[in-house]
């Protein structure tokens, strides 16, 4: 699955999610700022394993979210372990990101179903 296909997966999955003309505009998962990004290739938003896959996180849509770039970074660098984030709360964190991510849940259309109008 091409990067793009996944990221209309993730917003087609995602309820703050739509369609605008050639861009999903919708919120950052981490940050719940607005955000939008081409459908066509993804540009402007960044693809973001909840729970990372070096930590047991899959690939499955659930743990998958659309973020800011720099959103992505803040949390990569909460999980520098030189930062003295403890690992307790870095946990709780997740926990509540990957919460999120199910409240905003939709269940996607079959694919090749086209996007919901613009509203
Ligand atoms: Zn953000």
């Amino acid at each position: 699955m091409s990067l793009a296909r996944t990221f209309d997966q993730v917003a087609r999955t995602d309820s703050t999610f739509e369609r605008r003309g050639g861009l999903w505009v919708g919120k950052c998962l981490i940050c719940n700022g607005p955000i939008a990004f081409d459908a066509q290739t993804g540009e402007g938003a960044t693809l973001e394993h909840i729970r990372a896959r070096s930590r047991g996180g899959t690939d499955d849509p659930r743990n998958l979210a659309l973020v800011h770039a720099s959103c992505n970074h803040e949390k990569g660098r909460r999980w520098d372990p030189r930062r003295r984030r403890s690992q307790l709360d870095y946990d709780a964190f997740i926990d509540c990101l990957l919460q999120r991510r199910l409240d905003r849940w939709r269940d996607a259309p079959p694919p090749g179903t086209p996007p919901p109008p613009n509203r």
